[in-house]
């Protein structure tokens, strides 16, 4: 059955790939005929190719000739200089046939998987270059700024030869220069960089001018892998402080430290007992354990169980560790897991965990509180209903019914209620954070704390990201966990998921070395295809079998004892780590062996680059965490492949079977010989969190002498279950958070158009008005036709509410005439509403021609339409921002909130959808009555005005009024970050 799938799979691919050859030799045979003309004549193509186009030929038909040009352009490039990332180089690369093919693919909008090493750089530049001949937006995406920096050095001089722009864009790239590098025909740059850019520009720029881009046509995205699947777990957040902040964190962390101190204190206890059992039974002595009595026998059992309790409530408990590294030992408190985990135990279960305070589940990253818990929260001085939330609905139907009570009275107690939830709220929240903080987020793993601040660590990369936050309260609460300063709660101003970024393309590719494992995800997903694309020169790499080793203690000197072999024959070695921290670790035992080397973590791309670079060099000894460096390829010293080529060391096996592979990709590069391996124990968190109880019994069986691997092929198989596991439970994790975006990429669109129309428009006093009018007839169905609270036909509910809302007055009973139609109704009040509206335009329109009149005779004349056009204008935008991030807060809020439905068996995704489409409608009904307050609010202030000083005035003063000597763009300090 698979072999059938698979050899349909292959036939697909092979037979795609003859496609694309046949075109791959239609380009040589065109680059031949090519060769005759002048540069001038070659260069001229662009301009030809570019006609083609837009009288219609389509790209697929110019394609070959197109890239037969570029390869052309390369082989009259040779021997020039270029300058890339500060070196002088000489220009030498004509692409291969296979690079040519990979160039089709990008194309043709797939991923081109191609190994390291085998140019992808080069590559595209031929579906750049034939893309960008549409004259729309080209995007080359990297995986940061030193590599966006870098491959715009190295091919933008073919591009330039041939007549186009092209520019780099990174961090350091100012705002007001971006527009200009927008314009280029093919952009560099990195997914945040762009996609920040698109949020700024729809959600932030205060005018036309202000925006950057020019839309979203082709991308090409580098390191396809690491964008859209690491990175993408995180969306992309602009946020700022938060309006009327109300976190607790420094007041709860001291109750919640105290309560993890019990938990700690209890497990130790449990953890302490049970060894002082086990050593008097001896347990820890070598050899076979002697024969117990029966009451012993309890005795060992319940010891047993209490270490598997330890493991539920603290599983990083010191004791426990170390009694796990005895398979025999550790199949023991398995077997308890094995026996809770049946369906006849589970009451048991429940008990035995109610001893603790808090369950910690280590492999979900989740915890819980047991009833004890909550008991000790509410006798160490705390309220035990920090854990209970309203039932809003049945209380206020409990207000209602209160007869001692009148309207006022009900009314207020239903605000004062409002607010109490919402504090009960923030308050559980704080909380749940706080008990993360301190159960699950362990410093120098997760974070670590640089010049009194919490740096978080990247998970794949394992390099500090300053900077960067933990979102949603986490970041604070570790902040008060660890004592340092507590930084101001921030809000989001806007955001979205890198997938649904690159889906505004009409077109993505994509290339790395690693795709084939993801090949589903990104079909799903992204509708991308991956192609297979061949090496250059045939691969010579070995890749061994993985040793593993019980311990970690044994691991490490398996791998010292490998490096000093290879390292004797001189053959440069390469080590990839998970985290700095094993980097570090493997540092010093190579100092202790006086085994020199060079360890990289490097906190600047560059530098990163600059040291991979020489990881080729005879004799070299480089220790790196996975990623670092990607992007640059190692290049053997002369000599060096004779002994070999370098050897890659794994110091465990990813979570990934992907990133194990980009690792062994790093050697072997265009047919250079070169080997890797992978040292395993079962101490990694890999192989302790995600592989089955059995192989525990197992090992029990075949434990080998000391120092010895283990060599079991069952092995290998169980290490890449795990992995799957691993990959399906992250894969999961990007769905999930997809799923949520989804539902906001609609509101999203619809917003950023809207807001789009009226920074672009000519007339935004012609939206205003609209948007009176749509008002008007919105409140018109609320009075007249919904039967929901004001009830059927209500034209004096109606008049009163446009008397409130609006500077108009209407007769008594002017609606209330049974002769009158819904629509005449309507029409008279549009009718009164939009004639003030344009009255109080024209009033401050006068007042602008007094500043005029007013002014010396010698300065410029006042366009007073247009100050007028820009301020209603900034009225628009700025309402729909204020009231935009208001919707995204109460997101946020009703994102945390579901999960706590799940309680309820409901579908928290469903709920999810279900009720931001209520909130996204009660936003667009509030936006539309907002916006018709400032229109009638906003206010011309003559110059020597000054504006109203009490606080309380200029609250409102900075919302509504608008001086118009001031630049309009008020800019709150912003963050830019990426994390979940
Ligand atoms: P990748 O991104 O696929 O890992 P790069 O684009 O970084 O690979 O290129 C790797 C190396 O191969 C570079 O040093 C480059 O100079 C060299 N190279 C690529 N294509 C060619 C070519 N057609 N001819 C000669 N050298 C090439
Ligand atoms: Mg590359």
């Amino acid at each position: 059955m698979f072999g059938l799938l698979k050899q349909i799979f292959g036939t697909q691919q092979s037979r795609l790939l003859k496609k694309y050859q046949k075109t791959v030799r239609q380009v040589n045979a065109e680059e031949q005929k090519f060769m005759s003309l002048t540069d001038e004549q070659l260069k001229a193509k662009t301009q030809e190719f570019r006609q083609r186009v837009a009288q219609g030929e389509s790209l697929d038909q110019i394609l070959p000739e197109a890239y037969a040009v570029v390869k052309a352009a390369c082989r009259r490039m040779c021997g020039n200089d270029v300058h890339v990332s500060g070196y002088d180089q000489k220009w030498d690369m004509i692409p291969y046939d296979v690079q040519i093919l990979g160039a089709i693919a990008l194309h043709h909008g797939s991923i081109a998987e191609m190994m390291t090493g085998e140019g992808k750089t080069l590559t595209s530049s031929m579906p750049l270059y034939l893309n960008a001949l549409t004259g729309k937006p080209v995007h080359l995406v990297t995986v940061n700024d030193y590599l966006a920096q870098r491959d715009c050095e190295w091919i933008g001089p073919i591009f330039r030869w041939l007549g186009l722009r092209v520019e780099a864009l990174t961090n350091a790239t100012p705002h007001f220069k971006r527009k200009e590098v927008y314009e280029a025909d093919i952009v560099y740059g990195t997914a945040s960089e762009f996609g920040f850019d698109y949020l700024r520009d729809n959600s932030m720029a205060q005018s036309a001018d202000d925006q950057c881009q020019r839309g979203h046509y082709f991308a090409i995205i580098d390191e396809v892998d690491s964008i859209l699947i690491d990175e993408a777990r995180t969306p992309l957040i602009i946020s700022g402080p938060a309006s009327g902040s109300k976190q607790m964190y420094d007041q709860l962390q001291a109750p919640v430290a105290q309560m993890v101190r019990f938990q700690r204190d209890l497990c130790n206890k449990l953890a302490n007992d049970a060894r002082k059992v086990l050593e008097n039974l001896g347990r820890f002595i070598e050899g076979e354990p002697r024969k117990l009595s029966k009451a012993e026998e309890t005795e060992e059992k319940e010891a047993f169980r209490k270490l598997w309790l330890v493991s539920k409530g603290m599983p990083h408990n010191k004791v426990l560790k170390r009694i796990k590294e005895d398979p025999n030992l550790r199949a023991e408190i398995d077997k308890w897991d094995v026996y809770y985990y049946g369906e006849s135990n589970k009451e048991e279960r429940a008990e035995a965990l109610s001893e603790l305070y808090i369950i910690v589940d280590e492999r979900a990253s989740e915890y819980e509180l047991t009833d004890k818990g909550i008991r000790l929260w509410g006798e160490t001085g705390n309220d035990t209903e920090d854990f209970v939330m309203f039932d809003l609905g049945f209380e206020y139907s409990n207000i209602d019914q209160n007869e001692t009570l009148d309207e006022a009275g009900k009314i207020q107690k239903k605000v004062e209620l409002r607010e109490a939830d919402a504090q009960r709220k923030e308050r559980a929240h704080n909380l749940r954070q706080l008990l993360r903080a301190h159960l699950l987020m362990e410093k120098d793993v997760d974070y670590i704390i640089a010049e009194e601040k919490i740096v978080i660590i990247d998970e794949h990369t394992g390099r500090p990201q300053p900077g960067r936050r933990f979102s949603d309260g986490l970041h604070q609460s570790i902040e008060a966990k660890e004592g340092v300063a507590i930084q101001g709660e921030t809000q989001t101003y806007a955001t979205i998921t890198l997938q649904n970024y690159f889906r505004l393309h009409q077109k993505i590719a994509g290339m790395t070395g690693t795709a084939m494992t993801e090949a589903n995800e990104f079909r799903e997903i992204y509708k991308l295809e991956v192609l297979a694309i061949p090496t250059h020169r045939k691969s010579q790499r070995d890749d061994y079998d993985d040793e593993v080793y019980m311990t970690e203690r044994e691991k490490y000197n398996a791998i010292l004892k490998e490096i000093e072999e290879v390292h004797k024959k001189g053959r440069p070695i390469l080590i990839g780590t998970e985290s700095v921290e094993v980097s570090e670790k493997l540092s010093r035992i190579l100092k202790q062996n006086k085994l020199e080397h060079t360890v990289l973590n490097a906190k600047n791309h560059a530098k990163e680059a600059e040291i991979i670079a020489m990881a080729g060099r005879r004799g070299a000894i480089t220790v790196a965490t996975n990623m670092a460096g990607r992007g640059t390829d190692i290049k053997l010293e002369a000599g060096v492949a004779e002994l070999g080529g370098l050897e890659v060391i794994g110091t465990t096996r990813h979570q990934s079977r992907r990133i194990d592979r980009q690792l062994r990709g790093r050697c072997a590069r265009q047919g250079d010989p070169g080997s890797s391996k992978f040292y395993v124990s079962f101490e990694d968190s890999l192989l302790r969190l995600f592989t089955s109880p059995r192989i525990t019994s197992f090992l029990q069986r075949f434990r080998p002498p000391e120092n010895e691997p283990i060599s079991a092929k069952v092995l290998n198989k169980s290490i890449e279950t795990a992995q799957k596991r691993v990959e399906q439970r992250n894969y999961q994790i990007r769905k999930h958070t997809l799923e949520y975006d989804d539902v906001m990429n609609k509101q999203r669109a619809e917003i950023y158009a809207f807001r789009n129309e009226v920074l672009r428009g000519e007339n935004p006093a012609k939206v205003a008005e609209e948007i009176l009018e749509s008002l008007c007839l919105q409140m018109a169905q609320t009075f007249f036709v919904s039967r929901s609270t004001e009830g059927g036909w209500n034209p004096e509910g109606y008049r009163q509410w446009l008397m409130l809302h609006f500077p108009v007055t209407f007769e008594a009973h002017e609606f209330d005439n049974d002769y009158l139609q819904l629509a005449d109704i309507e029409n008279t009040a549009i009718d009164k509403v939009v004639t003030s509206f344009r009255h109080k335009m024209a009033h401050e329109n006068e007042t602008i021609q007094q500043v005029q009149r007013r002014a010396p005779a010698s300065s410029e004349p006042l366009d007073a339409e247009g100050i007028l056009t820009e301020v209603v204008r900034s009225v628009l935008i700025r309402s729909i921002d204020r009231l935009w991030q208001e919707h995204l807060l109460n997101i946020d809020h009703l994102r945390t909130e579901v999960h706590l439905r799940v309680v309820g068996q409901k579908d928290p995704l469903l709920e999810f959808k279900h009720e931001a489409f209520l909130l996204f409608d009660a936003f667009s009904a509030k936006l539309k009555t907002e916006i018709a307050h400032a229109l009638f609010k906003f206010k011309m202030m003559m110059p020597d005005e000054t504006p109203p000083t009490d606080e309380k005035h200029r609250e409102i003063a900075s919302e509504n009024e608008i001086d118009f000597r001031t630049n309009l763009s008020l800019m709150p300090e912003l963050e830019f970050t990426q994390e979940g």
